[in-house]
């Protein structure tokens, strides 16, 4: 086990200098509205703390309702500004200025989300910062190819001499409220904004309140990219009141949620104001399973990976796995000698492999899981302890022995905890794997290709990966099915969630 260094641990204020002025002025700059700064209306503020260390970080402020109007209006204004003229090509340009403005300020970006998510280096500064720039580059691409249709119709009661024409054209969705979980701030941040600006729309973005600084300096970067005023608004603060105000503001046009899938019960509730449109990315419990003909050197640390990359802190994460018997001994003894072997550390570390998670609370509501499952008779094969000086540490955990029933198993954990059973047949499998309130994503290992093509189509759930778990690209469209939600993100299909389409239908 290499988990001892956690104790010493002290309380610094790490990051760049660039990171430091950030944090030191981000409590005068507040919210975002129209181009402008100011601190809530209410004067309230929240803490955003470091989670490896328990240090406040900075005081961010907490909206009140009346700047929720004032960003609302906002957005609602720019439509009809300078933006709506934007050619196609002009946002796509404005697009790749953005995403060049991410690359140039990666390291900033990446130690703003380590100090505020809890995040290891590799994991921001290799993995999510440049997913965000991506994400711009490829809306870029997207801003350009939006189309309509013209429909040849049997209308056949025009007036004599003229001819009936009917053309779809695709309109902007309008106001959209983008609202965002704390997993991996800035990457679902820019998986709601790019599509949304490369569609044309406004935007007031509420960010979790516990890691909210990697998008006021995104807002920051956007508008030095050239962004025009009103078309970003920036509204940071508690999510049942905030959060809660925004989703049901009867000024917003479209909600983009991704969070908790009672979050999102929520969010549908409100957004009964005014029936507004709704896309839902939500929670998971995606199963990963292992056939007796996988390749082990690929599929053990791909399945570890799945569960313990970002501390668990991932929709997707393969938190269960099913392990055919005749190689079950080998996969887990694998899987248990990689989660032990990881490094925990403050993520600025760069030799730290597993940083915390992303509070106390979580990392709280994570041991609960863990100790249900031990109580309930499960066997903890490896971690199952909370550590670190704040108590925000788990290590990594590998648990058999469970049922189907039991918490750990069947709800979303959401750390960096593996629920691993042998099966006998792979029918018994499938049926395991959806056996679940939820169907986001899910993996097949096997060298046998048509069987895991066979197999894929027999999962319930938005992505299945075959020998990889966890592959993101902003062309792949990624989203749940059951109570994963509904929609997708990411890939050409992205854009439907921010455009309408219009018939038009003339007599000529
Ligand atoms: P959460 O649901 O607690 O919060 C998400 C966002 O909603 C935050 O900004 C929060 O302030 C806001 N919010 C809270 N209550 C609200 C309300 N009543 N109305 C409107 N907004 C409200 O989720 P979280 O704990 O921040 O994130 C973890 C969850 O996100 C996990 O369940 C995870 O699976 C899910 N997630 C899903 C995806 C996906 O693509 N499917 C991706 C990442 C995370």
């Amino acid at each position: 086990m290499s988990h001892q260094h956690l104790e010493q641990l002290a309380a610094p204020t790490p990051g760049s200098d660039l990171a430091k002025a950030l944090l030191a002025s981000v409590q005068e700059r507040g919210i975002f509205i129209n181009g402008e700064y100011s601190p809530a209306s209410n004067g309230q503020t929240l803490d955003t703390c470091d989670p490896a260390t328990g240090q406040v970080l900075a005081r961010i402020a907490n909206a009140s309702e009346a700047d929720i109007d004032r960003a609302v209006a906002a957005a609602r204004a720019a439509l009809n500004g300078p933006w709506a003229t934007m050619t196609p090509l002009e946002r796509s340009a404005l697009l790749i200025r953005i995403a060049e403005k991410i690359e140039a300020h990666i390291d900033e970006l990446s130690e703003l989300e380590i100090l505020d998510q809890g995040k290891a280096w590799a994991v921001a500064r290799w993995a999510e910062i440049p997913a965000a720039a991506n994400q711009f580059r490829y809306f870029a691409g997207q801003a350009m190819t939006i189309e309509g249709r013209t429909i040849t119709t049997s209308v056949n009661y025009q007036p004599e001499g003229k001819q009936v024409q009917a053309w779809t054209v695709r309109e902007p969705v309008g106001v959209v409220a983008a609202i965002t979980p704390w997993n991996s701030p800035l990457v679902l941040t820019a998986m709601k904004l790019a599509p949304a600006l490369a569609a044309g729309c406004t935007v007031v973005l509420k960010p979790a309140e516990l890691t909210s600084l990697s998008a006021l300096r995104l807002c920051e970067l956007m508008h030095e990219a050239g962004l025009p005023t009103g078309v970003l608004n920036v509204i940071t603060g508690d999510g049942r009141t905030a959060g809660a105000q925004l989703a049901a503001h009867t000024g917003v046009d479209k909600v983009a949620f991704t969070g908790s899938t009672a979050t999102g019960r929520a969010v549908v509730a409100a957004s009964q104001s005014n029936l507004k449109c709704i896309t839902l990315e939500l929670g998971g419990k995606s199963p990963a399973i292992v056939l007796p003909d996988a390749d082990l050197e690929l599929a053990i640390p791909g399945v570890a990976n799945g569960i313990f990359f970002n501390g668990g802190q991932v929709c997707v994460a393969n938190s269960r796995a099913y392990i055919h018997r005749s190689v079950f001994d080998q996969v887990i003894e694998g899987i248990v000698a990689y989660g032990s072997g990881l490094k925990l550390g403050h993520g600025l570390d760069q030799s730290t492999e597993m940083g915390p998670l992303v509070s106390k609370g979580q990392a709280d509501r994570v041991m609960s899981f863990i100790e249900g499952a031990r109580r309930d008779g499960a066997s903890v094969l490896c971690g199952g302890e909370q550590t670190g000086p704040n108590g925000t540490f788990i290590q990594p955990t590998v648990i058999t022995g469970t049922r189907g029933d039991m918490p750990v198993h069947c709800e979303e954990v959401f750390g960096p905890v593996l629920v691993a059973e042998p099966y006998d047949d792979i029918e018994e499998a499938i049926n395991w794997a959806n056996d679940s309130e939820y169907g986001l994503a899910g993996s097949l290992w096997t060298q046998d290709l048509s069987s895991a093509q066979r197999l894929s189509r027999q999962i319930k759930a938005g992505t299945i990966w075959i020998n990889t778990h966890s592959m993101f690209d902003a062309s792949l469209p990624i989203g749940g099915m059951k109570q994963s939600g509904y929609g997708r993100e990411s890939g050409q299909v992205a854009m439907d969630n921010y455009l309408e389409w219009k018939t038009i239908c003339a007599v000529v």
